[in-house]
Order: structure tokens, then C-alpha cells, then sequence
């Protein structure tokens, strides 16, 4: 990975959670990868009041699961397991991250959820996302303002339709691999740490579930979903419409 400093990315994935990512983002990641975007990863805690594992063995995993996922940087804010709040301390330390990375996209989780860290995340970033573009706040830190053009928001409730899918059936394999970095996190019949809901068999299965899912609503084997807040601008809606091959089928 290069030094932070000089990046321009194209994507930055922020969530709560140092597997947060893999687990509903990272085919996608690996796919804009490949097509020549730069990525990065957001860690905003260390995860450690996870019921397995300990901040150090997730840092190693995480650490592995960014080279599986080709990311260009991957850091961590460390805001607290379980303490994440939108407010103004986490805010500025959020908008530094974001001037200095500069990502054109962004992707993160959805406001409703059960998860007080995931839904405080969705709120946060979408603050700092905007007061990150306003030339006069937090002056002292010396940065450009910077503004991400769009924020795309995933993990949402089943009860909410998908903005749209992408097609990750090419880059589900190495998601998996970057998923299975965070070993100390799931399903391992040897462990002898507590059982939680990540760490069964049944929760990796929904997973894939989830996956194969969100694949069959655009035809295609496994896909990732988001949802998107503001209306779409498109340039070309005859490119964008006439994605789904089998015409016919
Ligand atoms: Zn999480």
C-alpha cells in the first residue's frame, strides 16, 4: 500500500467494524479494483468489544483481508467498539480522513439498524461528508475542503428495495477469501472462545444467501446491493438500461 498522503481515491468504504466491509461490500471493492479505481477502507473502531478475537489479532486480519481486497489504504479512526457517536469530536476526525484521502465515492451503512454503531456510522459520514466540503470548518487543520459527489449506502433492511446491484459472481471468490482473513471472527469448529451470532456456521450460510439473493434480482449468480439517497443523474440512460443480457431468457 502507498503512503496516505498521496492518494486521490476514487472509493472509500467506511464502516464500524473491521469486517463490516467484507462481509457486504467487498466483491464489489475487488471489482472496481480490477476495472482500475483506486480503494479504500474505513475502519472507524478496532472491534474490540467483539466477543472473539482481540484488537490486535483483528488489526493483523484486517491488515491480511486489505491485500485480498487490493485496497490501496485501509485505516482505522479507532472511535470506540460500541461508542461511535455523530458527534463533533468524531466528525472532524472523519472530515481530516476525508480531505486527505479525497475519495470521489463513498460507501457506507444504512441509518436504520439495529446496531447502534452501524446506524450512528450512517449518520456520521453523512455529516462529515457534507461539512467536509465547507471551505471555513475546521480551518485550523490546514486542508482542502473536500466533498464526496455521492454516497452509497449498504447493509440496509429487507424492507427496503436496492438503488441497484452489482454483479459480483467474478470477484466472489476472493471475497470470500478476504472474509475468511478474519479468522478469529467466524465459524471454526476448534475455537474455544464464546459462540456469538457471527461465529456460526448458519450466519456465514446467510451471507451467502444474501449474496446469491441479491444476484438473482439482476440475473447473474451473486451481487451486492445498494441504496442510494438522492435522485441519479445519468448521462446515458440507453448505456445504463440495456445491461441485462439475456434479453430473452
Ligand atoms: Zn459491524
Amino acid at each position: 500500500m502507498e503512503a496516505a498522503q498521496s492518494l486521490q481515491l476514487d472509493i472509500l468504504a467506511i464502516a464500524a467494524h473491521p469486517d463490516d466491509v467484507e462481509l457486504s461490500v467487498g466483491g464489489t471493492l475487488i471489482k472496481l479494483g480490477r476495472l482500475g479505481y483506486k480503494t479504500g477502507v474505513l475502519d472507524l473502531t478496532r472491534g474490540e468489544a467483539g466477543t472473539r478475537g482481540t484488537p490486535e489479532i483483528r488489526a493483523a486480519e484486517a491488515e491480511r483481508a486489505a491485500e485480498l481486497l487490493g485496497l490501496s489504504v485501509r485505516e482505522n479512526l479507532d472511535l470506540g467498539d460500541a461508542r461511535i457517536w455523530a458527534n463533533e469530536e468524531s466528525r472532524v476526525k472523519l472530515v481530516r480522513v476525508l480531505r486527505r484521502l479525497r475519495p470521489r465515492l463513498v460507501f457506507t451503512q444504512f441509518w436504520e439498524d439495529p446496531h447502534p454503531d452501524h446506524a450512528h456510522t450512517s449518520q456520521l459520514v453523512r455529516e462529515a461528508c457534507h461539512v467536509s466540503g465547507l471551505a471555513k470548518y475546521d480551518r485550523e487543520a490546514g486542508q482542502e475542503r473536500w466533498r464526496p459527489s455521492c454516497i452509497a449506502y449498504f447493509l440496509f433492511p429487507r424492507t427496503v428495495a436496492p438503488s441497484f446491484i452489482v454483479d459480483i459472481s467474478e470477484t466472489s471468490q476472493p471475497k470470500w477469501e478476504a472474509i475468511r482473513a478474519h479468522a478469529s471472527q467466524f465459524f471454526n469448529p476448534q475455537a474455544t472462545e464464546p459462540q456469538s451470532r457471527v461465529s456460526t456456521q448458519a450466519f456465514l450460510r446467510e451471507i451467502e444467501s444474501r449474496d446469491r439473493y441479491f444476484g438473482a434480482m439482476i440475473g447473474v449468480e451473486n451481487g451486492e446491493a445498494f441504496f442510494v439517497r438522492e435522485a441519479l443523474n445519468v448521462e446515458d440512460p440507453v448505456a445504463l438500461l440495456t445491461r441485462r443480457m439475456n434479453m430473452y431468457s
